[in-house]
């Protein structure tokens, strides 16, 4: 059966443009809808929020030459995870692991405009700004309903992917259930500058009123991603500058001395959104739109690079990308590293938000015992640098 593409990925966010390179030698041909322009993509304030990218993503991104030519990313060299007003506290270091860096931080808004360059160079066709709006799965073939401009547009794929992010088109126009933790928090995002030089540090804290990260970014600067209530996250935005970094102080203390607001704050109100199923009659969903994870563990885009690295595997020796037989091939390989990480992030969550005493104490001694535990911090270390899970590299003989 003739169709118009072989494979049309709907989203050009991070997973979907990742995905697009890495089948751009493929043979396959390919084509991204996505629904905003590139102007609102760059002036969009989600844009603002960090992103700390685990050692095991940035080889990802190596092996798939997207890494090269980024020049605003920060590496971690230490991290350093504590609990406000108890004395757990344990620190991971590069050294220590024999790496170069733990991780990496850079801003959502440089690395998407990277990927999104690279895909404008390698030349694969982009239907932008159109919305996918309608669709309808035959044995064969998937028919694909666009708006672009406020016109409508029909095309074919033999495998449609959607990575339309957490609200997911395509998720809701299959009615794929999906199961919805609501954590109560928000998420404030902002950028500080410290007195004292953050030599590359990323600080975890656990308070009672949820965790506060912040991460090193360039020209000593932190990013903060601060979880509150959403009653408390209302307020201190609705404050002024000087109250919100008076309490930001005060919660993360005076290790980096005097902090200065150095950016707008923006809110993210955090759900944790997981699809029944990743896959149906010749779709796939992948990234965001198949699992929107709480940011306390940092594992959103990490996890997703690993369905894109995985995906591409995959797709890249079938002649027919859409048959029930890779889907499912697909299902069985991501459902196990879906399932840890989700697991990790939301006991992460509920322990660590906790203000039961009980749980407090635990939560301390494991902290102070894991410092003093090599194994179990080395353990920790690689969960932290995305090494737990090896990945097959894209393109290789299986
Ligand atoms: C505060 C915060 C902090 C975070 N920190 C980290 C971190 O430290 N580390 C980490 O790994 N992750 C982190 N994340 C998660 C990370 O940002 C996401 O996992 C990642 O951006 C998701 O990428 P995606 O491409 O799957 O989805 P998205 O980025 O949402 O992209 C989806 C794309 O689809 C387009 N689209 C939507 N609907 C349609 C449609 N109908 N038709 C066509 N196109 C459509 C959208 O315009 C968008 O471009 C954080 C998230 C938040 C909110």
């Amino acid at each position: 059966m003739q169709h118009d593409y072989d494979i049309l990925i709907a989203g050009g966010g991070l997973a979907g443009n990742c995905l697009a390179l890495a089948l751009k030698d493929s043979g396959l041909k390919i084509a991204i809808i996505e629904a905003q322009t590139p102007q609102q993509l760059k002036q969009s304030p989600a844009g603002d929020r960090a992103l700390a990218l685990a050692a095991g993503t940035v080889n990802m991104l190596e092996t798939m030459h997207i890494w090269q030519g980024i020049e605003t990313a920060t590496a971690i060299k230490q991290i350093h995870i504590s609990d406000r007003g108890h004395f757990g506290k344990t620190r991971l270091s590069a050294k220590q692991q024999g790496v170069a860096a733990l991780g990496y931080v850079i801003s959502a808004r440089d690395i998407e405009t990277h990927v999104a360059a690279l895909v404008e160079q390698a030349g694969i066709p982009r239907f932008c700004p159109a919305r996918v709006v309608g669709l309808m799965a035959g044995n064969d073939a998937i028919h694909v309903s666009l708006k672009q401009n406020q016109q409508p547009l029909n095309l074919s794929a033999a495998l449609l992917v959607g990575a339309d992010g957490g609200n997911s088109s395509v998720r809701k126009l299959l009615e794929i259930p999906q199961h919805v933790t609501d954590y109560g928090q928000t998420a404030l995002v902002t950028t500080v500058h410290s007195a004292k030089p953050h030599a590359n540090t990323a600080y975890e804290r656990f308070t009672e009123s949820g965790p506060l990260a912040l991460l090193p970014t360039q020209n000593n600067h932190l990013s903060v991603v601060w979880t509150r209530q959403h009653d408390d996250a209302d307020a201190l935005m609705a404050g002024g500058e000087a109250d919100f970094l008076a309490q930001l102080q005060d919660c993360f203390g005076y290790k980096l001395g005097l902090l200065k607001l150095s950016s707008p704050r923006r809110a993210f109100p955090l759900t944790l959104i997981r699809a029944e199923r990743m896959i149906d009659n010749r779709v796939v969903l992948i990234g965001n739109a198949v699992h929107q994870l709480h940011p306390v563990a940092g594992q959103g885009f990490n996890l997703g690079l690993r369905d894109v690295v995985q995906l591409a595997e995959l797709l890249h020796s079938q002649p027919d990308p859409g048959t029930p037989e890779v889907l499912q091939h697909y299902a069985e390989q991501r459902r196990a590293d879906h399932d840890k990480t989700i697991q990790f992030t939301d006991t992460t969550v509920k322990i660590f938000s906790n203000r039961w005493l009980a749980l407090a104490a635990i939560r301390n001694a494991g902290l102070t015992v894991l410092d003093h535990l090599p194994f179990a911090k080395k353990q920790l270390a690689r969960h932290a640098m995305g090494m737990a899970d090896r990945l097959p590299r894209i393109g290789s003989k299986r």
